[in-house]
């Protein structure tokens, strides 16, 4: 197995072959140009930081357990990945652990070649064949966590050491725990409302790929990446106060159903370069948040359904509009507000506050079986509580409806609430 533990990386400098420096973070690594890619559609593939006692960690220390990049016959599809980050800190706190495991991904794009996106279990890597050539390589994606971490994070984080995985049965064995973690994070939040909160925070963090996007995160609503929730983005805010992350007083409501505030239209209009005048935190159709390309998922209406869809990110196929993920996510993800198309993360689907302005859950009439299944139980919960208790078996998936007419055929003979709902548009 190879270990690379460079005594000489106590500073804060990034040893690898390749240029690194924030002007590649939008860089794209195109299909034609790869080496190699981890994880991508429907790929395996996740990455998670938490925080361990001094004595468990050698700072500097990196492993790569399995192949490594020049091992791997670069033209299959998609190869496995797990990038598993410990870090220790005296002023360490288990709330600070999404923030910094959120900028894996401004991290590894700032490497020239190699392209970063999506988080947590969506994550994926491309290896440009030209830096492959430049003799990059996995331990290198260590150094450079291992490197921004100490650099950016000092006043937080003492020490790191990086795990890299590449066997498939490794991958999946520790992606059972990685959920468990990623679970019990987006649970800290149940009993915070919308309402029971004066102050709601922004993120910036997308502005390099999209720079007119400006996420609001409340504590119904996580940014649409999935990384974020309010109380991350507290904690963000509390560790680097002049950060993307910026509180924001809601101020006086503006309008209720749509979720729109004073205060939030300012702040909205102002660093989405007047682009954005006002935002509608609870509706799809009027005034909806932007979306950058990091979105999880994306809610479309369906307007011969009188309902929405949502399609994500690990769904290959067409949906029942004759669409992917991939083509909608394109002009979706550009930071720009889009009425009938909402990026989303897959929590937001269990809010009480999903899409409220137009009905809420009750509008969803398809998606995909994978994201169904995950949200299943919590799904029929909410379901029961709205007093729709069949809910669930009435939403479609590929599996009943691949086409419009299917889809629709299925809905009428599910008797799927929203078609008794006022007209959508
Ligand atoms: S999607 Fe939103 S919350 Fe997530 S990193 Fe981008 S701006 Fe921040």
């Amino acid at each position: 197995m190879p270990r690379f533990i460079p005594p000489e990386q106590s500073s804060a400098s990034v040893d690898i072959p390749v240029p690194y420096s924030f002007e590649f973070e939008g860089e794209r690594v195109r299909r034609e140009d790869l080496q190699v890619e981890f994880g991508g559609e429907a790929g395996l593939s996740f990455e998670l930081l938490t925080s361990k006692k001094e004595d468990e960690i050698n700072d500097w220390d990196i492993e790569v357990i399995g192949p490594d990049i020049d091992q791997l016959d670069g033209l299959s599809s998609s190869f496995p990945l797990a990038v598993i980050i410990n870090v220790y800190g005296r002023k360490m706190q288990n709330d600070f652990e999404p923030v910094l495991e959120r900028h894996i991904h401004r991290f590894i794009n700032y490497a020239f070649g190699v392209m970063h996106s999506g988080q947590r279990d969506t994550s994926s890597i491309r290896v440009s064949r030209n830096v492959y050539l430049k003799g990059f390589r996995l331990k290198h994606i260590g150094i450079i966590l291992s490197a921004m971490l100490h650099k950016e994070y000092s006043a937080i984080v003492d020490k790191v050491e990086v795990r890299i995985y590449t066997k498939k049965e490794d991958v999946e064995r520790l992606l059972g725990d990685a959920r468990k973690v990623f679970a019990a994070r987006d649970k800290r939040l149940s009993g915070k409302t919308d309402e029971s909160v004066d102050t709601y925070y922004s993120c910036l963090i997308c502005q390099s790929l999209a720079p007119n996007h400006v996420c609001i995160i409340t504590p119904e609503r996580t940014g649409l990446c999935g990384a974020y929730s309010w109380l991350d983005a507290k904690a963000s805010f509390e560790i680097v106060p002049t950060g993307p992350n910026q509180p924001i007083l809601k101020g006086r409501v503006l309008d209720k159903r749509l979720g729109q505030w004073g205060n939030v239209n300012k702040f909205v209009k102002e660093k989405s370069n007047r682009n954005i005048k006002k935002v509608s935190i609870y509706s799809l159709i009027d005034s909806p948040m932007s979306s950058s390309a990091l979105l999880e998922s994306i809610v479309a209406v369906v307007p011969e359904a009188n309902g929405v869809m949502v399609v994500s990110r690990n769904y290959p196929g067409l949906t029942p509009l004759g669409i992917s993920f991939k083509a909608l996510a394109e002009p979706v993800g550009t930071g720009v507000q889009t009425p009938g198309f909402l990026g989303i993360s897959n929590l937001y689907i269990l809010s009480r506050k999903f899409i409220l302005a137009e009905g809420g859950i009750k509008r969803l009439v398809w998606m995909p079986k994978e994201l169904k299944g995950l949200l299943a139980e919590r799904l029929s919960s909410i379901a029961r509580d709205i007093g729709e208790p069949d809910l669930l078996e009435q939403i479609a998936d590929e599996g009943v409806a691949g086409t419009l007419e299917e889809l629709l055929s299925f809905l009428s003979k599910a008797k799927h609430p929203a078609l008794y709902m006022d007209p959508l548009i």
